[in-house]
């Protein structure tokens, strides 16, 4: 019965799979997604453990992606999730048929309609900076998201410039880790999406819930359920 399985909210980069860059030479067993321009060399892979562990998952509990990517991302992610998702660092909730989940695709935009302008500031202010940075702000079907800045060359001075990088807003949640820095509005996030949707499958019920990610922002849905697990090589792990 699905009503008693798991529930499990996991992240997917850098904690279900990863780029092949990120691997150290370990041998790639399974393609798990493909980059934007089809460049394998930025594709994402998992080890074969890595694909035994999403196979029992997958096989065993009700498992449900909380990802930063965006759908037009997350539609190259080649795995066959069932369940629910929560795409765009939370703004957009996606049914187990992969249609937007209408009531919390209203809420958000409801939160993040007035937040456009702040958004394109934050991105201004960002491409101002001595920062060598691709940029956008994540859209999902025009509906401005969040912000992100992509390190175009990774040195230790440039992941210290982007981590103090000093934009006009300071109630937004940083996510900050490996290349990435990503400005999510308040009201927004993986968090808020996730309680929603644990509100949602586990009401009146007591499903075991466990949370997986690697990025200390993760640890804000994370924290949110029974169990954390995190990849022993990650951010998290790092500050242990
Ligand atoms: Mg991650």
């Amino acid at each position: 019965m699905d009503d008693q399985k798991p529930l499990v909210f996991a992240d997917l980069d850098d904690t279900i799979f990863q780029t092949r860059r990120k691997m150290d030479g370990a041998e790639t067993h399974r393609q798990a997604a493909v980059a934007a321009n089809g460049d394998p060399r930025k594709s994402s892979f998992m080890t074969a453990q890595q694909s035994a562990m999403f196979n029992w998952l997958n096989g065993t509990t009700e498992l449900i992606p909380v990802t930063a990517r965006s759908g037009d991302a997350y539609s190259r992610v080649d795995l066959p999730f069932r369940s629910w998702a929560v795409i765009s660092n939370g703004a957009l909730i996606l049914e187990p048929d992969g249609q937007p989940h209408r009531p919390w695709a209203d809420k958000m935009t409801q939160t993040l309609s007035p937040l456009a302008d702040t958004m394109r500031a934050i991105l201004d202010a960002g491409r101002k900076a001595d920062i060598d940075t691709r940029s956008w702000i994540v859209e999902e079907a025009g509906l401005a998201t969040y912000v992100c800045f992509k390190l175009n060359e990774i040195t230790p001075d440039s992941l210290n410039a982007l981590e103090n990088l000093e934009l006009p807003v300071s109630n937004w949640t940083r996510h900050f880790n490996s290349e990435t820095l990503a400005l999510i509005p308040p009201g927004s996030g993986k968090a808020a999406a996730v309680t929603y949707l644990h509100g949602l499958l586990n009401k009146g019920k007591a499903r075991a819930t466990l949370g997986f990610g690697d990025s200390l922002s993760d640890l804000s849905y994370m924290t949110s359920t029974d169990i954390l697990m995190i990849p022993s090589r990650s951010q998290i792990a790092g500050t242990l």
